[in-house]
């Protein structure tokens, strides 16, 4: 019998997301502290959380009759494309255990030989499987003739990158602190990772290529976004639309906070105007559902692209204005119009830290106010505000009235100055770190940044972090 096919639809998600929204992202103010945006209540930042997991649970989804897409089998999606005498996968998910599993429910809706597989772009999550799609016959394996700058070349900073991933994505969460990743479940198999990948054998240059596979006509467009070796495909008879991770339901990840190399962010705004102007009827993104309708594929698609374009357009022109980074984090949003989109909120990229991406990637670390050339040591600004403060006692106790009313952002800040001062109580600074980042945790619904703080508060709880904790 063939496995069980989705009757819930994307757009059905989303109106189930826009009547959240109308009602949650109201309010900006808790106990008249002011709130970061992607802060609300504790009980509505689950309750979104727990919505937008739908977007991933385990299933197949008949995309049209000859295109099935597994999703939720690890953090991203696979596809398999059926053609008259085989069949083309569309991305091999993180290693092969995950990659079986999903190709065996795949392979209940066809059994004929793999022809091709593609690589949307060289993410771990998208190309660590293959081996498990590859029968008798080897298959073709197309990627774009830059295939593996996704992360840079430069690995001298790995060791803290992968801690920082540990702590974006909430690897080491137990089950109590486990919501989602933004755009994939919380817990995948990682056992395996890139076990199973096997070297692109087609490269498809800048120009693309367009090809019948299988007997299906197919179109490799070269598009950097997410990352600058990606490409999104084109089924120009079904009208489907492969978009790799260059969309998926949520604001795009502009930056990542496990620490990334600047993303084109124009680029990656250009080739989404681009993937609009093919008019899908359906949508396959890298992560999130299928969406199979029209005006909502198309309209998904321009918007995002119009979303991310304002985005970088807002930042520049406060550049240009002579503003800096931590000013335009708070002033740049999305435009009215588009903040309501369901696949433009922002469980996992984030406004405020785009914009600062955006700002280093164009001007570097300075930003243009003298003050910073050459600013205090923090152990000196420590002491200088605790001297402004009235004593070490006083800003001590600043820092407990903070996590007292629940102002959380401003008791991070000051235990991070108490932390340093000699004649001060280093362990209660500490606590109160802790207790500041699990009580922003709770009311967070951007995942990247609940998984770290959780996470952060873990290892300063666990002793895991050095000496000088920050
Ligand atoms: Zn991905």
């Amino acid at each position: 019998m063939p496995h069980p096919i989705t009757q819930i639809t994307a757009e059905k998600m989303f109106a189930i997301q826009r009547l959240f929204i109308a009602t949650s992202l109201v309010t900006t103010f808790i106990s008249g502290t002011v709130l970061a945006d992607t802060q609300v209540d504790p009980k509505t930042a689950l309750k979104m959380l727990n919505a937008q997991q739908q977007q991933f649970e385990r299933q197949i989804v008949k995309v049209t009759d000859n295109v099935f897409t597994a999703v939720g089998y690890h953090g991203a999606n696979t596809s398999m494309i059926v053609g008259t005498d085989g069949v083309i996968i569309i991305d091999t998910l993180f290693g092969p255990s995950s990659a079986t599993e999903a190709y065996e429910d795949l392979r209940k809706h066809s059994s004929k030989p793999v022809k091709a597989i593609v690589y949307t772009h060289s993410h771990g999550d998208h190309i660590g499987g293959a081996q498990a799609f590859v029968g008798e016959e080897p298959p073709e394996i197309y990627a774009t003739d830059n295939f593996g700058i996704a992360e840079g070349i430069n690995e001298v900073a790995d060791p803290v990158k992968m801690k920082r991933n540990i702590r974006q994505f909430g690897r080491k969460l137990s089950p109590v602190y486990q919501t989602n990743r933004g755009v994939a479940p919380a817990v995948t198999k990682d056992g395996d990772r890139g076990k199973g990948f096997l070297p692109p054998t087609v490269k498809i240059s800048s120009e693309g290529l367009q090809t019948v596979i299988a007997g299906v006509p197919i179109e490799f467009h070269v598009g950097p976004g997410e990352t600058n070796d990606a490409m999104y495909i084109w089924l120009p008879n079904e009208k489907v639309l492969f978009a790799g991770d260059n969309f998926y339901s949520s604001f795009p990840n502009l930056y990542a906070i496990r620490g990334t190399a600047y993303r084109d962010v124009l680029k990656w705004s250009e080739s989404v105007g681009k993937m609009a102007e093919l008019n899908p009827e359906y949508l396959v993104p890298g992560h999130t559902m299928p969406i199979r309708d029209a005006s909502t594929a198309v309209a998904a698609l321009s918007n995002y692209s119009e979303a991310i374009r304002s985005v970088y357009d807002q930042t520049v022109r406060g550049i240009n204005a002579g503003k800096g980074p931590d000013q335009l984090a708070h002033e740049v949003k999305l435009p009215e119009h588009l903040s309501n989109e369901p696949y433009l909120i922002e469980f996992y990229g984030s406004v405020p830290h785009a914009v600062r991406a955006i700002y280093a990637g164009l001007l570097g670390w300075f930003d243009g106010n003298p003050t910073t050339l050459s600013p205090l040591a923090p152990k000196i600004k420590a002491r200088k505000m605790a001297d402004l403060a009235g004593g070490t006692q006083k800003l001590t106790q600043q820092m407990q009235t903070a996590l007292a009313t629940e102002d959380y952002q401003w008791a991070l800040e000051l235990s991070d100055h108490v932390k340093w001062l000699d004649d001060a109580d280093r362990e209660l600074a500490r606590k109160v770190k802790i207790a500041a980042l699990r009580g922003l945790a709770a009311r967070e619904y951007n995942a990247p940044n609940r998984n770290y703080y959780l996470s952060y508060a873990n290892e300063l709880e666990s002793d895991q972090l050095s000496e000088i904790w920050f």
